[in-house]
């Protein structure tokens, strides 16, 4: 989450950090697909930067049994690297929860960001007040926080926000998340959080005591630097127009019609604090998250 990085967007691949080639990222999720699972391109997410076309596939993988299903998400913005590498090094370990549930997987979900370690589509830098768009801009089909009856936002911010979001409305039908798990960080901060939308708390509790185990800070109280509360490391709060609040959302608005959301009993988003840790670290924290995947799905039925 967050929105209040001063960078700014390049051409050139970022690997400051040691994360995978974006390349290495497709090829370990081509894994599922070799497995059965359907491989689908939400969109191709292109972009003109500095007189050089980008573009590259945002792609979500599933199951091929429907039913309740588990949603997991990550990539959403550019610079939070150790979500997409997590899971790409984790891939078996989806593969097997596939064997026991069913499974949305849409791994990364700004490819663009990814390669460039940046956020936005739409700037290349950002500065106070600007206007800037996330992939996972949802408020078109989420409901006004102060009139209800229409939408937050008139139309998709962007065409991957656009697409992303058709795409999770379309599999929701299908693939009811049981719980939804988005891997975010932040690197303005220095202790991790978890945000956790739904009936129940457990599987955030969880989620916060392997963060912990792994070495990873927590602000168990206090607020986020979005003036969120932060109680025993969870906040509870929704209302962000993120695609957490869409997949936690009873109804939505589409068309001008409202219709059924994904209703998900529970939507996690993870944030570890990326200034205070390397990625090998952080990475092996959300890695051990999906190691558990299995064990929350449990606690949760
Ligand atoms: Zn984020």
């Amino acid at each position: 989450m967050g929105t209040a990085l001063k960078k700014s967007c390049s051409t050139a691949r970022y690997n400051g950090d040691g994360r995978l080639p974006i390349e290495d990222l497709y090829r370990a999720f081509s894994v599922l697909e070799e497995a059965g699972w359907v491989r689908e391109e939400i969109v191709v997410s292109k972009r003109e930067r500095d007189g050089v076309p980008l573009e590259f596939p945002i792609v979500s993988f599933r199951t091929i049994g429907k039913g309740s299903a588990v949603w997991i998400l990550s990539g959403i913005h550019g610079e939070e690297p150790a979500g997409p590498n997590a899971l790409a090094e984790g891939v078996d370990y989806i593969k097997k929860l596939g064997q026991e549930t069913s499974v949305v997987l849409i791994p990364m979900c700004n490819p663009l960001g990814y390669m460039s370690n940046w956020r936005y589509l739409n700037a290349k830098t950002w500065t106070e007040g600007c206007e800037v768009h996330s992939v996972g801009d949802s408020g078109h089909v989420l409901p006004d926080l102060n009139n209800p009856m229409v939408p937050r936002a008139p139309k998709a911010l962007s065409p991957e926000s656009g697409a992303l979001v058709k795409h999770v409305l379309r599999l929701a039908k299908d693939y009811p998340p049981v719980m939804s798990i988005d891997l975010h960080e932040d690197d303005l901060i220095n202790e991790g959080y978890v945000y956790s939308q739904g009936s129940r708390n457990t599987i955030a509790m969880k989620i916060i005591d392997i963060l912990a185990a792994k070495g990873v800070a927590i602000k168990m109280q206090g607020q986020t630097r979005f003036h969120e509360r932060i109680t025993n490391g969870i906040v509870s709060s929704t209302g962000d127009g993120s695609i957490d609040e869409l997949l936690a959302s009873e109804r939505v608005i589409v068309g001008g019609k409202f219709v059924g959301g994904p209703h998900a009993s529970v939507a996690i988003v993870v944030e570890t604090p990326a200034r205070a840790m390397s990625l090998a670290k952080r990475k092996d924290a959300h890695l051990e998250i999906i190691k558990n995947l299995n064990s929350f799905l449990r606690m949760e039925t």
